[in-house]
């Protein structure tokens, strides 16, 4: 062999031998993430406060006020932390002009709070807020829940861990509590204008499936009366007529989402009442998704699992099972809420989410998802799409950059 060939081999190896090293130091971070929402932070919010955004900080909209958002030192995002903890290795110290990670006394570098975008402060035409109406991500897409309320709680059969109808009776925090289709439609122009629209989200709370449909439907119209074609998710029910599928993807909804929440049938029942016994139950969800492959594509349906309220095992037989169909099941960290049936419950240990995450990952690549696809169902995505994102090499130097949705315009 060559000199120069044996220097490109050995060049190469070196390259190889650096991303692994730089995706392991990645994959570490998210397992901090993980740890950090199950132990907390310690940290002197008045000393902080200057780094955090105070919109963010002062915000009705901000319902656990201190730290629950961190971009760790190497870019990993984690999200919906715990907050502040007396008893904890982990705390934040302000030094050197930035916000300092340190694990029990080992400096582990600087992190970032997030930042709101200034669109949520915009008036809509009617004179009501941006941000009453959507919120903006940090991948560049907006959020709408269309309704503060859900309709099981008149039958007493909310999801036992869901908080929705504990946070309408605030007022502050939820000032229009059925949004119009014309007011999401204008809220969705602003966004797309201001390079914040190349992802929309539209979910809210149960309500009957005729509704549900209509409103879909108004509400993509209103966008299509500026706009020939979207990007986003209609998070919805099962509905009874399978068909019906075919009008969200008609009137524009590029993805479809039914939120599962519970693989395991016995505590699906438990845990969501309503969803089982509205919708025609576990096996009629299944069917639905199956069949909205059908009408969408493979890798564009997708559902949802709160992670830490069945076993382990069950939740990713449910994620592969899925996976297998074509439909990427997104899972969160469950985090109990309070007001509701489960508030003083724990989550299961950072340890568990780990597991979760990484096998849940290894299988959203060996069903060869893409990375938008991670991006693309309800807000539970990131961690998993950022461990997707580590796992297929998608970063540069040991420094994951934030994913953005691919512009529309
Ligand atoms: S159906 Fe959705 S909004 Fe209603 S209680 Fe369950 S999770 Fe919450």
């Amino acid at each position: 062999m060559a000199i120069a060939e044996q220097e490109i081999i050995n060049e190469t190896k070196i390259e190889k031998q650096d991303k692994n090293a730089a995706k392991q130091i990645l994959l570490d971070e998210a397992k901090l993430g993980l740890l950090l929402t199950e132990k907390g932070i310690n940290y002197n919010s008045e000393e902080i406060k200057k780094f955090q955004d105070q919109f963010e900080q002062t915000s009705d909209y901000h319902r656990h006020k201190g730290v629950t958002n961190l971009t760790l030192p190497n870019g990993f995002t984690a999200r919906y932390l715990s907050g502040y903890s007396r008893y904890t290795p982990y705390s934040l110290v302000v030094e050197e002009g930035g916000v300092v990670l340190y694990d029990d006394g080992k400096r582990l570098g600087f992190v970032t709070f997030p930042v709101t975008h200034p669109i949520t402060e915009k008036l809509l035409s009617n004179g009501e807020k941006f941000r009453h109406i959507a919120n903006v991500s940090e991948e560049g897409g907006i959020s709408v829940a269309y309704s503060s309320e859900c309709s099981l709680k008149d039958r007493g059969e909310d999801c036992l861990f869901c908080s929705i109808n504990e946070r309408a009776k605030d007022g502050v925090l939820n000032k229009v509590l059925i949004k119009s289709p014309k007011q999401v439609a204008e809220a969705y122009h602003l966004a797309r204008q201001a390079g914040v629209g190349n992802f929309f989200r539209l979910t809210g709370g149960f309500v009957p499936e005729r509704r549900e449909l209509e409103y879909y439907i108004d509400v993509a119209e209103a966008i299509n009366e500026r706009y020939s074609s979207f990007y986003g998710v209609g998070i919805i029910g099962a509905p009874a007529d399978f068909s019906v599928l075919t009008k969200y993807k008609e009137a524009g909804f590029t993805n479809i989402s039914h939120n599962m929440e519970v693989w395991d049938k016995n505590i699906f029942a438990a845990i969501c009442p309503g969803k089982e016994k509205r919708n025609s139950g576990w096996q009629h969800w299944v069917d639905s998704l199956e069949y909205a492959v059908e009408v969408f594509g493979q890798g564009n349906v997708h559902s949802n699992i709160v992670g830490g309220l069945a076993p382990l095992e069950s939740t990713l037989e449910g994620i592969e099972y899925l996976a297998s169909k074509g439909i990427v099941c997104h899972f969160s960290v469950f985090h109990p809420e309070k007001g509701t049936p489960l508030e003083g419950y724990r989550s299961p240990e950072a340890s568990w989410h780990w597991k979760l995450l990484d096998k849940a990952t290894d299988i959203f690549i060996h069903y060869g998802f893409t990375t938008l696809q991670m991006y693309s169902g309800p807000a539970s995505g990131p961690h998993s799409g950022q461990v997707f994102q580590i796992k297929k090499g998608e970063f540069e130097g040991d420094r994951l950059a934030q994913y953005k949705y691919p512009s529309l315009d």
